[in-house]
């Protein structure tokens, strides 16, 4: 059975598919190498992989290279590297830049027809006679230019010689369009930058109105699947594939772009907090980027069911982050091992048991899935407790730990506060506690009852490390464009020293834990070492989120 929500484009490929309109099915996921991706392009990846899979089709990766001055062949390799991980596998990789010259050709062969010229008009002064949705737009003095000195100027543009911006090839539509994409869109710039796939061979680049249908038809692209921004570009698109000639003839189609709350989702933006400093690289934890997402411990499998869950629409709207948490929960439930870790440590001395005395506890690694075996757990007269879990003068309903208050340690005993110790300041040190030998867990001691349960590392045996908690990077999803970066939330990263379980065998990047109480948490690759472990927080145990089913 499959699980995978129906939407539109699978109806119109199936459509298509049934007519014998398309024999095989091919789809492509094109990138421009200028940044990272992001769990948007997550969205637009899920969607083209899997659509052409379900129908046994091809996808191609290709990198819409063509504006040089901001690609990067760092960003390259990070986008192969998320696709990849991701869990799907192109059937060709292509780069747009390796189709320079078929582009060149065509359109010398839209010039021939009388569809292109050269027109000298500078960027401003092109904006500026576009007219706008009520006004057509003027035509260029140069529109009428002969075949062949538009033949020979865009042979000097190629060759070198002008200057960025001195000149333009522009498509001969209809000023009076009431589709403004159509009033003689820029087909090619001049740009004198070296491209990190051609090198310095070209100085004029395509537009991506020009590229794009002719990058699709180029490899047989049936389906051109893009966001919903590229909806009125859609006739430029179908006028470029029938004026350029080309023998196949994709079809472009739209959906809405994955917005999430308290994020930034562009490339753009995102380059700017990296370049501020901001957030520490592409691949911070607090990043809705797809190497961000995975170093906070994001799985593929709960990304690609978050993109299926969401689907598509063909309107614009924003999804509540706490449904891609939601997913990777339901991943790990199972996957995970549980522990216990104290983040901010408050030692505990038991009073009353034996100095020098080790008990090994015994707990499931995982309740719920019980092939995953037993632990051992250290238990022994000093102890770490969660700071939290401790008040001198509690209020009503606090439950955890307060002087002549009882409480459940998780997996051992009952233990009760009978004293406290500070230091000069004021600031509790230590607390004294006594135990009692008769509630161990597991013996079925029923006595009496306590109301809270609490998690505990031994003080002798803990490992120290490092956990870090994240929040929200953006408070304000009303952005202005501007200042975006005032939204940035200062607190969004907490760094506590703390201590976990020393059974954590051969803690290495990428294992995941659920923490009792805490979470889930992911040892982080770039700060974990020899000397210490350092944990990031994934999501906390709670969600009021729940899937309308
Ligand atoms: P950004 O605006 O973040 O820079 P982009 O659209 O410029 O993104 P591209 O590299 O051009 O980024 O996008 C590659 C593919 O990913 C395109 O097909 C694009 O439509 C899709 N895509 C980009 N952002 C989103 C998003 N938020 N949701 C869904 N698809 C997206
Ligand atoms: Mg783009």
């Amino acid at each position: 059975m499959d699980n995978r929500s129906s939407n539109f484009l699978r109806n119109i490929i199936a459509d298509d598919v049934n007519a014998g309109k398309v024999k095989e099915v091919v789809t492509r996921f094109p990138p421009e190498p200028n940044g990272y991706l992001h769990i948007g392009h997550a969205k637009s990846i899920c969607l083209n992989f899997d659509l052409a899979d379900e129908f046994k089709g091809k996808t191609n990766l290709r990198f819409d290279d063509t504006n040089p001055s901001k690609e990067d062949i760092e960003y390259v390799e990070s986008i192969k590297e998320d696709v990849l991980w991701l869990g799907y596998r192109w059937d060709n990789l292509f780069y747009a830049s390796d189709y320079f010259e078929a582009m060149y050709d065509r359109a010398v062969l839209l010039i021939n027809k009388g569809l292109a010229y050269v027109c000298d008009l500078p960027a401003e002064q092109i904006r500026l006679t576009r007219g706008t949705l009520t006004k057509p737009g003027q035509e260029s003095p140069y529109r009428n230019r002969e075949v062949s000195t538009n033949l020979q100027l865009f042979a000097k543009m190629r060759a070198g010689e002008f200057k960025d911006g001195e000149k333009v090839l522009r498509a001969k539509i209809d000023m009076t369009s009431p589709n403004i994409n159509l009033r003689d869109p820029i087909l090619y710039r001049i740009a004198h930058a070296s491209h990190h796939n051609t090198g310095d061979a070209w100085c004029i680049y395509p537009m991506y109105d020009y590229a794009h249908p002719i990058e699709d038809a180029l490899e047989g692209v049936t389906h051109s699947i893009c966001t919903l921004e590229f909806e009125d570009h859609r006739p430029l698109y179908d006028w470029v594939i029938r004026a350029c000639e080309m023998e196949h003839t994709p079809r472009q189609y739209e959906f809405a772009r994955l917005n999430l709350t308290n994020t930034v989702m562009s490339k753009r933006k995102l380059k700017q907090l990296v370049e501020e400093h901001v957030v520490d690289g592409w691949d911070d934890p607090r990043m809705p980027t797809i190497s961000g997402l995975r170093r906070r411990g994001y799985t593929p499998e709960a990304i690609r069911a978050f993109a299926r869950e969401i689907g598509v629409a063909k309107s614009d709207s924003i999804v509540d982050a706490k449904m891609l948490e939601h997913f990777i929960r339901e991943d790990l439930k199972l996957k995970a091992p549980r522990t216990m870790g104290v983040l901010s440590p408050l030692k505990v001395v038991i009073t009353n048991y034996p100095e020098e005395q080790v008990e090994m506890l015994e707990a499931e690694i995982n309740p719920e899935n019980p092939a995953m075996g037993n632990r051992q757990i250290p238990f022994s007269r000093e102890i770490y407790i969660e700071q939290d879990d401790f008040m001198e003068d509690p209020p009503a309903k606090y439950f955890r730990l307060f002087p002549g208050n009882e409480v459940r340690l998780k997996h051992a005993y009952f233990i009760k506060c009978n004293d406290v110790f500070k230091d000069e300041q004021g600031n509790i040190k230590e607390i004294h506690c006594t135990y009692d030998p008769e509630t161990k867990s597991g013996s079925g001691f029923t006595g009496r009852k306590v109301k809270g349960t609490i998690h505990w590392v031994d003080a002798g045996k803990a490992r120290p490390a490092e956990f870090r908690l994240y929040s929200d990077l953006i408070v304000q999803d009303e952005e202005d464009e501007k200042s975006f970066l005032e939204n940035v939330n200062p607190g969004s990263l907490e760094i506590l020293q703390g201590f976990i379980e020393p059974n954590l065998h051969n803690v290495g990047p990428h294992d995941k834990f659920q923490f009792f109480r805490h979470g889930y948490f992911n040892v982080d690759p770039k700060y974990t070492n020899q000397e210490k472990v350092v944990f990031n927080q994934i999501v906390s145990l709670k969600s009021s989120f729940e899937i309308k089913k």
